[in-house]
């Protein structure tokens, strides 16, 4: 994974990095091929990061829809918050963009704490 990062910060921002991340962790999330989760996300939370795909429900007391507009991805050791319309990467907003050490933390931190995973 190290290697991964490695090869591709040299041409592409550190938004975009964390945008392919977002992907990776959503298909170890749910790697049925039917869910799409790579590019639509998950739904998962734990005490690292909480995930969750785009809502569609649009109910003013929804979370995701209503006025809290909860974000799609938080990253909570480092406050790092991102939303995005439908699929992961159209019209993506971070709450700031993450350093290349932080996008590397925030994919060791997604992955090592999902439970069950494999490797
Ligand atoms: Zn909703």
């Amino acid at each position: 994974m190290e290697k991964d990062i490695d090869a591709e910060q040299e041409h592409r921002s550190p938004t975009v990095l964390l945008e392919s991340i977002i992907r990776s962790v959503s298909e170890r999330i749910d790697p049925s091929p039917q869910s799409w989760s790579s590019k639509y996300g998950a739904n998962y939370e734990n005490e690292k990061f909480s995930i969750h795909r785009y809502c569609w429900c649009e109910e003013e007391n929804c979370p995701w829809c209503g006025p809290s507009e909860m974000p799609n991805f938080h990253h909570k050791p480092t406050g790092i918050k991102v939303w995005w319309y439908k699929y992961i990467g159209r019209g993506m907003n971070v709450s700031r963009p993450p350093t290349l050490s932080e996008c590397s933390s925030i994919l060791t931190d997604a992955l090592s704490s999902i439970p069950n995973s494999p490797e």
